[in-house]
């Protein structure tokens, strides 16, 4: 049953800060009323703050919804349905963003490479010169690996192209640098649940108020997921199309006043010195890591192997019976892997009792306590 609260290391749901939680039900009025759309403004203001972008070049919409919404939405209003779109695939969510693409673009071309593998940006230009895309599409971090994809370097490429670029920032969103004005970006999502460090539900698309316009004046091909008329909607009116999440926004406008409270840099530095620990510790423990050291990894998660010998159900259920949740593999690295994230509400003492919980769940496993008896 629902009876106990866990510690989780995910890189989403996370454990909230305590101002975060009594934020939520702090207050209570109407969305219609001009206490909502001074609240709209300012989590609007504090996006872009956290962005580090300037108000009066970009905008903010948040959306009631996980963070796939806002990738849908932006597949769904970035372009005009029967524009080239070119998706770059090195994992789960980079599949997803084909997946979805595919439903509102039927001229999407996925560009694949190996889950972990770092883009090969000559075969980037060749698809972008083939393809002829309005739209590139790819993920910032890939949360089913840990990778980072270069986003300045793709950018560069479809800058050159004349093209658009939509960048899936969902789990990275203030845990890893992105240069809004200098990378080429032109659409980036993310969510309230992931870095951020606030609840799940609410979604948020970032681009400049000049896009957001030419999407504003075309015609929808898509209703709910339509940000033209969010955008509309907060620039006409300070309010959002349909009820939103109230207390979802009471909670990340909390949030994002945390993030901005601690500093965007000192943030960064904090979650990547945490990431660094878990990473030696995972080694320490004998694990061997899916990302080698060459590689470009988050700040939001590590992706750890399996030894053969451990069955993934039962090391996870030892976890959990610790208190300690964490993900599992995906795809190909499903019941292979584990992955440890630590965006969330956690400290180095949670971490050091989480590094001795992996320890024991190993021996248990091994039944290295009834060996030991034996001898
Ligand atoms: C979590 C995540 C999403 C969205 O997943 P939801 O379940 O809709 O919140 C999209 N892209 C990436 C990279 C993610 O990590």
């Amino acid at each position: 049953m629902f009876q106990r609260s866990y510690h989780l290391l995910c890189p989403g749901p996370v454990n909230v800060d305590p101002e975060v939680s009594a934020a939520m039900s702090a207050f209570a009025f109407s969305h219609r009323e001009e206490e909502f759309e001074a609240l709209l403004d300012q989590v609007i203001a504090r996006i872009l703050g956290v962005a580090g972008v300037d108000p009066a070049v970009w905008s903010a919409v948040v959306l009631t919804g996980s963070g796939t919404a806002a990738n849908e939405a932006v597949l769904a209003s970035a372009t005009s349905g029967d524009a080239p779109v070119l998706v770059l695939a090195n994992g789960e969510f980079g599949e997803r963003l084909g997946a979805i693409s595919e439903v509102h673009n039927p001229r999407t071309t996925v560009l694949r490479q190996a889950w972990g593998t770092p883009f090969d940006l000559d075969r980037v230009a060749q698809a972008i010169r083939d393809v002829g895309p309005a739209l590139v599409a790819m993920v910032q971090h890939e949360t089913s690996t840990g990778m980072l994809n270069p986003v300045a370097e793709v950018g560069r490429l479809v800058r050159d192209a004349g093209a658009k670029l939509f960048v899936d920032a969902v789990s990275s969103f203030s845990a890893d640098a992105l240069d809004f004005d200098a990378s080429g970006v032109s659409f980036v999502s993310t969510s309230s649940g992931k870095a951020l460090g606030c609840y799940p539900g609410l979604s948020i698309v970032v681009a400049r108020h000049a896009d957001f316009e030419t999407i504003a004046a075309e015609k929808p091909r898509a209703h709910y997921l339509d940000l033209g008329r969010y955008y509309r909607f907060a620039r006409d009116r300070r309010q959002t199309p349909n009820t939103p999440a109230v207390p979802l926004l009471l909670a990340l406008d909390r949030a994002l006043e945390l993030v901005l409270r601690e500093g965007r840099d000192a943030r960064r530095a904090r979650f990547e010195s945490l990431a660094r620990i878990v990473r030696d510790r995972l080694r320490g423990l004998g694990l061997e890591l899916l990302l080698e050291d060459w590689a470009p990894r988050s700040n939001v998660l590590t992706t750890a192997l399996l030894p053969e010998d451990i069955d993934y159900g039962a090391f996870r259920a030892g976890l959990k019976s610790h208190g300690f949740v964490t993900y599992g593999g995906k795809g190909p690295l499903e019941g292979r892997a584990f992955q440890v994230s630590t965006v969330g509400a956690v400290d180095s003492d949670v971490l050091e009792v989480f590094f001795q919980a992996i320890g024991a769940t190993l021996a248990t496993l091994r039944g290295e306590g009834s060996r030991a008896s034996m001898a």
